[in-house]
């Protein structure tokens, strides 16, 4: 098999409620990268790079994309780096990405997830069985509580964990006040179970004051743990030292190197591996085996995936031995087949014919050749940003068409 022919969309799909965080303040999902790939045999992948311009790596290591960047990186770079190798030369095409251009993992992901989905569908099996196997059959999600109004981010919760949820994510980090207030509310109102988790997005200002506060809320309403409360590894390993709670590394944690680092420092007890910030499923389940033999627990997330790159990340957190922690995924939903009125509810609609199953907190895994998905062209118009839905952009290179 030869990879022939790419074609790009810029896809923006309307939300709920805005979702920002102390870091980003656009809305998620405005612009994201559909990459439909099509080998010389006729097999079409899909693949998908959330563009995000605000979200980076710690004191700007790694730079956001947007819709425009990732098209450029993968027009003028990417596609013609890798045309016509076969895709299940998997490791020689990362390879050559990785010399075309320094960085643009996310542009690099919306590639690689395509490839993986024609290699899947030409051996008939879903991408997990190219990565190991299936540990477990569905993801426990966890719900998100963007930066929003205290009373409304209790209410919110109440209704996800209503619909089966038992973990709650609070985005936090401007105020330790408000962080402190938020938390006290929801632990009165969920009561004793439900796990509960903050996300300070690296925005509290000092490893010693995120240490007095979170360790504060952590003794009087039991805090599960604290994902990423500092910028920069030597901030994030003094938290980790004076903390009896865990700590997660995700904005730390992007590439297979940041997770050595992290290991070798102690500078986090648990990684927050994306698919994307990785680079691409090859590399996220390289960093997932890694946490697995260093005894690190992990989690697949994401920067709200639609469809195709859920099907992705459902396919890395299945596989991963020690990504125990519930997953920030979206629960997929068709407009006219909604499964959840607010739990992981993040999109209006998807681009997807069908939904993945949420059952009870779970988002299960797609069992279907590669992504185990089908994608509805249909609404891929629909959704497409700018004039009359037809953005679309076909890259042909030159060997193919004098073919
Ligand atoms: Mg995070």
């Amino acid at each position: 098999m030869r990879l022939l022919e790419c074609e790009l969309f810029e896809i923006s799909i309307p939300t709920r409620r805005l979702h920002t965080w102390a870091t980003s303040t656009a809305d998620v999902g405005s612009g994201y990268i559909i990459v439909k790939l099509t080998a010389d045999n006729g097999i079409v992948g899909f693949g998908e790079a959330t563009a995000m311009p605000e979200w980076g790596g710690d004191f700007g290591r790694y730079f956001g994309e947007s819709g425009n960047t990732t098209r450029v990186v993968i027009e003028k770079h990417l596609f013609p780096a890798i045309y016509g190798m076969d895709p299940f030369d998997i490791e020689n095409i990362h390879r050559k990405m990785d010399l075309a251009i320094r960085g643009y993992n996310y542009a690099k992901t919306g590639l690689e997830e395509a490839i993986y989905d024609i290699a899947g569908k030409a051996l008939d099996q879903p991408v997990y069985m190219m990565l190991g196997g299936k540990c477990r059959d569905g993801i426990p999600v966890a719900h998100s509580l963007g930066i929003m109004e205290i009373d409304a981010a209790v209410e919110e919760a109440l209704e996800a964990v209503s619909e089966g949820i038992k973990d709650i994510k609070v985005k936090g980090g401007l105020d330790f006040k408000r962080d402190y207030e938020l938390v006290r509310k929801l632990r009165s109102a969920l009561g004793p179970d439900i796990r509960i988790f903050l996300d300070a997005n690296q925005a509290y200002p000092t490893a010693k004051e995120a240490v007095k506060w979170v360790g504060r809320m952590d003794r009087e309403f039991n805090l599960e743990y604290i994902e990423q409360p500092v910028e920069g590894l030597e901030q994030m390993r003094l938290v980790t030292k004076l903390l009896h709670l865990p700590i997660c590394a995700d904005e730390s944690c992007w590439t297979i190197a940041d997770a050595l680092d992290i290991i070798r420092l102690s500078a986090a007890d648990y990684l927050s591996i994306y698919v994307t910030k990785a680079g691409g499923i090859y590399k996220a389940n390289t960093i997932a085996k890694i946490a697995q033999y260093a005894g690190i627990r992990c989690n697949v997330n994401g920067s709200g995936e639609f469809g195709v790159g859920n099907a992705a990340n459902l396919h890395v957190a299945c596989t991963a031995r020690t990504a125990t922690l519930a997953s920030v995924f979206p629960v997929t939903h068709i407009d006219g087949m909604e499964q959840t009125k607010v739990a992981g509810h993040w999109y209006k609609d998807d681009i997807l014919t069908k939904p993945f199953r949420y059952e009870d907190g779970y988002l299960m895994v797609p069992d279907g050749p590669g992504l185990g998905i089908e994608v509805d062209m249909e609404k891929i118009r629909k959704y497409s940003v700018g004039k009359g839905g037809n953005n679309s952009m076909v890259i042909r290179m030159k060997e193919e068409v004098s073919m």
